[in-house]
Order: C-alpha cells, then sequence, then structure tokens
C-alpha cells in the first residue's frame, strides 16, 4: 500500500470537535488490515535498530497502535494517561492548551534512566501534548527520546517545538 493509498482511508471530519477543526479520523484506516500492516511494518523498519527498550503510548489514539508496535518490537509498552487515570505512583506534568491547563501522568516505576524511549500519539497538531510528553520522561533521565506520529498536520509546524536532540518522525504528511 502506498502513502496516497493511506491517505485515502483517513477520513476528513468537518468541524468536529468544534468548528473550523478538520478532524482527521484515522478509525476510517485501521479497519483496513492493509493500513495498519503500513503503518506497523513503516515503524518497524525505522525503529528496529535504534535500541528503542520502551513504546510509550499518549492517552488516548496513540494506545491503538504502540501496543502493536511494542510487540513487533519484542519490547514493553507504557501508557501516558490524563490525570488521575492511573491508580499507583505517578510523575505528572501540567501544560497549557488552547482552553486551559490539562495534566498527564506516568507511573514512577514505568521507565529509568537505562531506557530509550519511543513516545507514540497518532497526530502532531500544534504539539503541545507531545511536547509535554517528552517533558514528562526527561525526568527520568532516559538515554534517548524517539517521538513518532502517524500523521503531521505540516502547517501547524508543531515539530519546531521539539529540542534538537528528540528525534521526530512522522509517517504521513498533510
Ligand atoms: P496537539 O497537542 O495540538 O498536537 O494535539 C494532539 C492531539 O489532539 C492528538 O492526540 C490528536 O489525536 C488530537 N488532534 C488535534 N488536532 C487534530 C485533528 N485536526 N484531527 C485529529 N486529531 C487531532
Amino acid at each position: 500500500m502506498t502513502v496516497e493509498e493511506v491517505k485515502a482511508n483517513i477520513r476528513d471530519v468537518i468541524d468536529f470537535p468544534v468548528k473550523g477543526i478538520v478532524f482527521k479520523d484515522l478509525t476510517t484506516a485501521f479497519k483496513n488490515s492493509e493500513c495498519i500492516n503500513f503503518f506497523v511494518d513503516n515503524m518497524y523498519e525505522h525503529y528496529k535498530n535504534l535500541g528503542v527498550t520502551k513504546v510509550i503510548g499518549i492517552e488516548s489514539r496513540g494506545f491503538i497502535i504502540a501496543p502493536i508496535l511494542a510487540y513487533k518490537l519484542n519490547i514493553g509498552f507504557v501508557p501516558v494517561r490524563k490525570k488521575g487515570k492511573l491508580p499507583a505512583d505517578t510523575l505528572e506534568i501540567s501544560y497549557s492548551k488552547e482552553y486551559g491547563i490539562d495534566t498527564i501522568q506516568i507511573h514512577s516505576d514505568a521507565i529509568s534512566s537505562d531506557d530509550v524511549v519511543l513516545l507514540h500519539d497518532d497526530l502532531l497538531a500544534t504539539g503541545g501534548t507531545m511536547k509535554a510528553a517528552c517533558e514528562l520522561v526527561r525526568k527520568f533521565g532516559v538515554k534517548k527520546i524517539y517521538v513518532n506520529f502517524l500523521l503531521e498536520l505540516d502547517f501547524l509546524k508543531g515539530r519546531e517545538l521539539f529540542e534538537d536532540d528528540v528525534e521526530v518522525y512522522s509517517l504521513i504528511h498533510c
């Protein structure tokens, strides 16, 4: 399957969740096994020799593909969740969103300074959520941070938020 064929499987939903937003709905791609293969095989080829030790998925759409990749890389999966969802001791970070402040958390024993982490979410828009997740995992002193998205909205220039030592890789650009 080509990038253009995968793009054709992604549905644009106009004015969701609020007026003026074109929501990129990936569920229409996820129901097609060829698209799932495209995503996972492409990510596997990109990351298989980089020494990644944990795949970290960002709630909630980052939970769909990240565990499949973790299985394929034969490494663990770790969730980053919205405040109040994780049951044990957590580290957290707050960040500004368009309307108000959001807080995300990770279990404090989920990763360590020995880890090379791959943070994954479905889509890069402004980058605020993933930037906060990077700062959160930095608190553990991890060896290296990779950041991955299935889809990047280039016009929002979200990737400019990330420090030079973070490698940002998106499979599809719109
Ligand atoms: P941001 O922090 O602005 O990069 O927003 C990223 C998160 O919001 C991702 O988890 C996406 O799932 C979601 N998101 C933001 N904008 C869109 C969009 N236009 N279409 C689909 N998802 C979006």
